[in-house]
C-alpha cells in the first residue's frame, strides 16, 4: 500500500500520469524537457541523464496511443485512488491506528 500512496502523491502533480506495463509501474510526464532546444536538439547532450541515453526510438507514442500498450493507465488522482480502494480493502483505514 505504501508504494501506491507514493504514486498518489506523484499523480497529484500537473501533467503526470501513471502506467503499468510488463516491466512494472512507471511515471509518465506529459511535458517537454526544459533542455530541449527549439531545433529539437538536446541542450545538455554531453551530460544528459542515463535514461535519455538508453531511450530507444523504436517505438514512439506518436505512432500509436501509448495507452494501448499499457496493462494499466491512470491519468488522474481520482482514477488511481479508485483503483487503490478496489485493490486494497483496508485502503481508507491505512492511517488509522489499530
Ligand atoms: S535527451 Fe534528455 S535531457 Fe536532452 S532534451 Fe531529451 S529528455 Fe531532455
Amino acid at each position: 500500500m505504501h508504494d501506491f500512496d507514493h504514486l498518489l502523491w506523484q499523480i497529484s502533480h500537473h501533467n503526470v500520469c501513471i502506467y503499468k506495463d510488463e516491466d512494472g509501474w512507471y511515471l509518465l510526464v506529459n511535458t517537454t524537457c526544459r533542455h530541449l532546444l527549439p531545433g529539437g536538439a538536446c541542450g545538455i547532450y554531453e551530460e544528459r541523464p542515463n535514461i535519455c541515453r538508453q531511450h530507444s526510438n523504436d517505438y514512439c507514442e506518436y505512432d500509436a496511443p501509448a495507452e494501448e500498450g499499457f496493462k494499466k493507465f491512470f491519468d488522474s488522482y481520482e482514477t488511481l485512488l479508485a483503483y487503490c480502494r478496489k485493490r486494497f480493502k483496508k485502503w481508507d483505514k491505512r492511517f488509522k491506528k489499530a
